[in-house]
């Protein structure tokens, strides 16, 4: 059912969350475009400017090595160091009610962490690009240090203890997905009687399978997205409405 006003749609929502007992949050880039992070998918958005580069071609040679950490740094300076907003902050006070005890997330902002939720409990799918690891022994780069060093050589540099490749810890466009984090993300989905699916248009596989699997298992499915989803049709709730608005009132200090 799609809620008709900002005022129903918040109410419904309340309702729901009243009646769940394990409420699982799973959120995509919609819940960072008020942080000024620009989504995938809406018209003019940056990526259209600047594209991701493919894990093959990241592998295959320095100079892509180099293009993939210049764009990276590009994008630092266009957003600057976000924060969370209202729909970070309101998960946030949900997950310490203890309702929500972890969130499944497409995002790779670090912002549910920073918001507060223990980063033990965001199941990341697509990893995270606030610091980087070697490839090889998976030691952990911040981001400064690498652009130090990118700065001052012009060059990606590699791994000081093994030699290996440095990249953002992202799942790169022809990387395999994070085993161990799609595994929890599934024993969750399984879980939960209440699916909150959160600014995500809900068509990147195999995340966009977790809706319809809580679905199937019998969980109720809540869908808060500005555009339409393919999943609209089985949701129990549909909110087409600004998720900073509709979330705002789910904030407790
Ligand atoms: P998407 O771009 O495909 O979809 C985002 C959806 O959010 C869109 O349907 C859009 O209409 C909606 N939306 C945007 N702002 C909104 C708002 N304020 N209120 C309500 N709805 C809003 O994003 P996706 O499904 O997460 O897939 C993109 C992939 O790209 C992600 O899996 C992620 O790995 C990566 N990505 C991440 C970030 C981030 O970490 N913040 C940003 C861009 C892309
Ligand atoms: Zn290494």
């Amino acid at each position: 059912m799609i809620a008709s006003d900002l005022n129903t749609a918040i109410a419904r929502l309340g309702a729901l969350v009243e009646e769940a007992h394990f409420v699982l949050p799973f959120t995509g880039a919609g819940i960072s475009t008020e942080c000024g992070i620009p989504d995938f998918r809406s018209p003019g958005g940056l990526w259209s400017k600047i594209q991701p580069i493919p894990f093959d071609a990241f592998l295959a040679g320095q100079e892509m090595r180099d293009e993939t950490w210049r764009r990276r740094f590009i994008l630092a300076d266009a957003i600057g160091r976000p924060q969370p907003g209202r729909g970070h902050r309101a998960l946030a006070s949900l997950y310490r009610t203890g309702k929500a005890p972890a969130l499944i997330t497409q995002n790779i902002d670090n912002l549910h962490q920073d918001s507060g939720i223990a980063p033990a409990d965001v199941v990341e799918l697509h990893g995270n690009t606030t610091y980087a690891l070697c490839l090889d022994c998976a030691r952990r780069y911040e981001l400064g240090w690498v652009r130090e060093k990118f700065e001052a050589t012009a060059r990606a540099p590699d791994c000081e203890a093994c030699g290996g490749y440095i990249k953002t810890a992202t799942i790169s466009f022809g990387q395999a997905m994070p085993e161990e984090a799609l595994r929890r993300a599934e024993n969750m989905t399984l879980r939960c009687d209440l699916f909150l699916a959160i600014g995500s248009s809900l068509v990147v596989w195999p995340a966009a399978g977790f809706p319809l699997t809580a679905k199937r298992n019998g969980a109720r499915l809540a869908i808060i997205n500005r555009e339409a989803t393919d999943f609209d049709e089985i949701a129990d709730l549909v909110v087409r409405q600004d998720i900073g608005d509709v979330l705002a009132p789910f904030i407790r200090h």
